[in-house]
């Protein structure tokens, strides 16, 4: 791994590496009778590791439960997935949004099987080259499923640490990350390494949780975290806020012809690229507007108003059940079962589709 003994730290102190050190061995020791029983905790199989890994960036724990169990019955293994088509795959993924990371799953497949004949890479630096995988996914698959001092710092990780260490950097630069991931892996243990990994999760997850109101009570790091004994917990961590989100808004229909749907891909550029999804257009259309975009209409009405909240961008969308007599061409036509068994449909527009 990159982030090894050589970085330089200046960053922090020689008493920061002492109770870095102390804490991850309390932690270690919190974690034997803590810890959370969850499906991906019994395995040590990278993949299995890697898909859970992957599936719970933005995801809560429970919701992803389901989603593990399925995409691993389908696709049990890296050759499953390196074959399978990528419909199946945006399909396993439906709901969970963010479907470059799935799109970046089957890539990854594919790598391993060219590049490392099938077989999943053992190291950090290997892991990190694969579609998709950053250093936080590349730290914890190496240290969860092989036992490597790599450390995984997220946004949990750094939170529990900025409070430990009463340390007021801001956590949303790049370098605070890079000086955290480099103190800590001066201090990994040799051994165990997994177990340290999910025990800093664990903690970020359970106990040192955000928005000022960890449970300071519970957690076995009271006796020396800095910021609990100075008093800062709740102005810990630092994190300069984000640009706030532009706001879209957008007509969609329902359009249906007889016992079919018409839904159209989406360009391979920019948000959902790629994916399925109802007809639309920009800007809120009055319904005269709307009258005038098709014919042979059967039956127009307004079945709702929504809005769908991505990371940097949130739609406000209005839509209508549009009735026609004759399909229109733009369109790919499918009955309902059909869309339900093949189609992934973004969590966008399932609150319209769920009112057909
Ligand atoms: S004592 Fe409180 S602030 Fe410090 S690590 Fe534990 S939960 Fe977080």
């Amino acid at each position: 791994m990159k982030q090894t003994k050589e970085k330089d730290i200046t960053a922090y102190s020689k008493e920061d590496l002492e109770l870095t050190e102390e804490v991850l061995q309390k932690l270690l020791l919190w974690y034997q009778s803590a810890r959370r029983d969850l499906p991906w905790r019994k395995t040590k199989d990278p993949y299995c590791i890697w898909i859970s890994e992957i599936m719970l960036q933005q995801t809560r724990v429970e919701a992803v439960k389901e989603y593990y169990h399925r995409f691993l019955k389908v696709l049990p293994t890296v050759s499953h997935l390196a074959e399978a088509s990528e419909e199946t795959v945006l399909k396993l993924w439906e709901g969970l949004g963010y479907y470059s990371r799935a799109r970046n799953l089957k890539k990854a497949a594919q790598q391993i099987i060219s590049e490392h004949n099938g077989e999943f890479p053992r190291n950090f630096d290997a892991i990190r080259k694969l579609s998709g995988i950053g250093d936080y996914t590349a730290g914890s698959i190496s240290s969860i499923a092989f036992d490597l001092p790599t450390p995984a710092v997220d946004g949990n990780v750094l939170r529990v640490m900025s409070r430990v260490l009463n340390d007021f950097s801001d956590i949303t630069l790049t370098k605070t990350k890079k000086d955290m991931t480099a103190l800590l892996s001066l201090v990994y243990p040799q051994k165990q390494c997994g177990d340290v990994t999910q025990s800093l999760m664990e903690l970020g997850a359970m106990v040192c949780i955000p928005n000022g109101q960890p449970k300071c009570e519970e957690c076995p790091l009271t006796d020396c975290c800095r910021a609990k004994q100075e008093g800062t917990v709740e102005q810990l961590p630092v994190k300069t806020e984000k640009a706030k989100r532009k706001t879209q808004k957008k007509t969609v229909f329902l359009l249906q012809c007889g016992e079919e749907y018409a839904l159209r891909k989406r360009t391979e550029k920019g948000l959902l690229s790629g994916m399925w999804e109802l007809p639309n257009c920009e800007g809120i259309f009055t319904e005269k507007q709307i009258a005038s975009l098709f014919s042979n209409v059967l039956l127009a009405e307004k079945i709702g108003s929504y809005r769908h909240i991505f990371t940097h961008i949130e739609w406000e969308m209005e839509c209508y059940r549009i009735i026609i007599a004759e399909k229109l061409p733009d369109y790919v036509w499918e009955t309902e079962a059909t869309i339900k068994e093949k189609y992934a449909l973004p969590a966008a527009f399932r609150p319209f589709w769920e009112k057909r």
